[in-house]
């Protein structure tokens, strides 16, 4: 973490977000969103999924999007890739953090990936070692990304035994970390302070951070908790946009305008400049017209007086 920020928001909205629009977004909209925050402060951002275009058509131009990212000074491009081509693909096009998800539970993962959880756990070892066959410099930081962490839209409950079992599966795959996500919009907080305690108890610093989904609007309640437990990385999507097209029902990722908001509110510095982050916006409302967006903050705006913790130039 750099010694100027506190939190590190990961955006992850031209990942998450346009996987599931019915409307697509141009290759240039793509460009400009991905420029627009980085020039808000964002540091990272997972800017597409390595996935057959045939499944999903709106990551076709992966590639050129990633190529663009790389061209921003000081930006943290991540990428996603539910496999071993996909993973090749994000490599050869030269991202500096790939993650890879893997689900905890086995009717999600078999929907999502075609693969049991120890399968995906195989092919993730796979994928670590063609990553350390290449040259220092083409090597990207590789995320375990637990994906149905808190619960399941197909099988419900899920083990927390069993998510550790996966975290330390992962790490002894070879991946460099391991974050934990709410795919399904299922946890609360207090299962968020538990589960996070004992994956950490188990793996210790390879515990990255919290992909958290709004669906039952309990998004920042559970960033709180996480906070609690001292989770310092959150991804977040511009306008909410997110889900899962294989966990039915399950919609928007935690909003990041409200979740800088929040943590910039309680004097945590996120490096983010706020009116730069809101009038973002128009970007997508352009770029995917009649896409629904969600926040409060970008309705209301920031309260009067407001003092962010980052110095806003
Ligand atoms: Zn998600």
């Amino acid at each position: 973490m750099n010694k100027d920020i506190d939190i590190l928001i990961s955006e992850v909205g031209p990942r998450d977000g346009l996987q599931n629009t019915k409307v697509f977004m141009s290759t240039e909209y793509k460009k400009k969103w991905i420029s627009a925050a980085a020039a808000a402060g964002l540091r990272e951002i997972e800017v597409c999924s390595f996935v057959p275009p045939k499944l999903i058509p709106q990551m076709a131009d992966a590639a050129e999007v990633v190529a663009h990212a790389l061209t921003i000074p000081g930006l943290n491009v991540a990428a996603l890739a539910p496999n071993f081509r996909g993973a090749q693909g994000a490599m050869e096009a030269g991202v500096q953090k790939l993650t890879l998800t893997i689900s905890v539970s086995k009717a999600h993962s078999l929907a999502n990936v075609r693969m049991t959880p120890d399968e995906a756990i195989a092919s993730a070892k796979k994928i670590c070692e063609f990553r350390d066959s290449l040259p220092k410099d083409k090597r990207p930081v590789i995320e375990s990304g637990l994906s149905t962490v808190f619960g399941c839209t197909l099988e419900g409950a899920v083990s927390e035994d069993e998510v550790v079992r996966m975290a330390v599966a992962s790490v002894e795959a070879g991946c460099d970390e391991v974050g934990l996500a709410d795919t399904t919009g299922y946890a609360n907080p207090e299962q968020i302070r538990r589960v996070f305690k004992k994956v950490r108890a188990a793996i210790g610093d390879r515990l990255s951070g919290a992909h958290l989904h709004n669906t039952r609007g309990l998004g920042l309640a559970n960033v709180v908790a996480a906070l609690e437990v001292g989770v310092t990385t959150f991804d977040s999507s511009l306008g909410g946009l997110g889900g899962c097209p294989f966990a039915p029902g399950a919609s928007g990722n935690i909003v990041t305008e409200d979740l800088v908001f929040m943590l910039e509110s309680m004097g945590l510095r996120t490096g983010i400049n706020m009116e730069k982050l809101l009038a973002m916006r128009s970007i997508l409302e352009e770029g995917i017209p009649g896409e629904p967006l969600y926040g409060y903050v970008p309705l209301a705006g920031v309260t009067k007086g407001f003092v962010p913790a980052t110095p806003q130039q």
